[in-house]
């Protein structure tokens, strides 16, 4: 199968055509229709196998552009690098659609980053403790969060950052879809998994040579 056979807009198309991508990985395409379908997922593959294209193609697909201040989607990271990567290659694939991203990571001025989301968005990209720093000072409204990411939830919690998850689910809206990505699965995302998700569609890709 290509991507031409998953049901993308000519805009997806053309920036996979960019960066030279004709084939879905294995976990692409069997997160496709799963997240489209609106459902909580929760997706299991190793490291390198494309999981950040496998949550974000079906985002981008039914996001398609703007629409007003306050993001709809939350991806949430372990570590300032991860916001950048994660940033970089969703504008990647969103070069020929209208949609504002926008990545928040402590460490840094949180004047400059309250400055930068009250400009508006749809994607926001963060670390835990900034965004619930920047939601609770009510610089960044998460009231219209319709789908948020836990990407590398396992490195998350071995990081200690479980605390800080719960309290954001606190303040998220309660009609979400969650989507969760991760290399492994621990007892610990078992256990996030049970507290937070209704009726969870499984995937996962067996590692290579097992
Ligand atoms: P993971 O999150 O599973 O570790 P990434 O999403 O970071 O993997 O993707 C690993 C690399 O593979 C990135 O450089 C990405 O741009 C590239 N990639 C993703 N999807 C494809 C694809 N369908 N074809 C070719 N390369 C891809
Ligand atoms: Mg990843």
């Amino acid at each position: 199968m290509t991507f031409r056979d998953l049901n993308l807009s000519t805009q997806l198309i053309n920036a996979l055509d960019d960066l030279g991508f004709e084939t879905p990985t294995p976990i692409q395409e069997q997160a496709f229709s799963t997240v489209m379908s609106g459902k909580d997922v929760v997706g299991i593959a190793q490291t390198g196998t494309g999981k950040t294209y496998a949550y974000m193609l079906p985002i981008l697909r039914m996001l398609k552009y703007s629409v007003q201040q306050n993001p709809r989607v939350l991806v949430l990271v372990p570590t300032r690098e991860l916001v950048v990567q994660v940033v970089d290659e969703i504008e990647k694939l969103s070069t020929y659609l209208n949609i504002r991203i926008t990545g928040v990571f402590g460490g840094t001025n949180i004047n400059t980053q309250k400055q930068a989301v009250s400009e508006g968005l749809d994607i926001v990209v963060a670390t835990p403790g900034r965004l619930y720093d920047l939601a609770v000072s009510r610089a960044l409204q998460l009231k219209s969060i319709q789908k948020i990411v836990i990407d590398e939830v396992d490195v998350m919690l071995d990081l200690g950052f479980r605390h800080q998850l719960m309290n954001i689910f606190d303040i998220l809206p309660q009609q979400r879809q969650n989507i969760m990505f991760s290399a492994t699965m621990t007892d610990e995302v078992d256990q996030m998994i049970t507290e937070i998700f209704t009726n969870p569609k499984r995937i996962s890709v067996a590692k290579s040579g097992t």
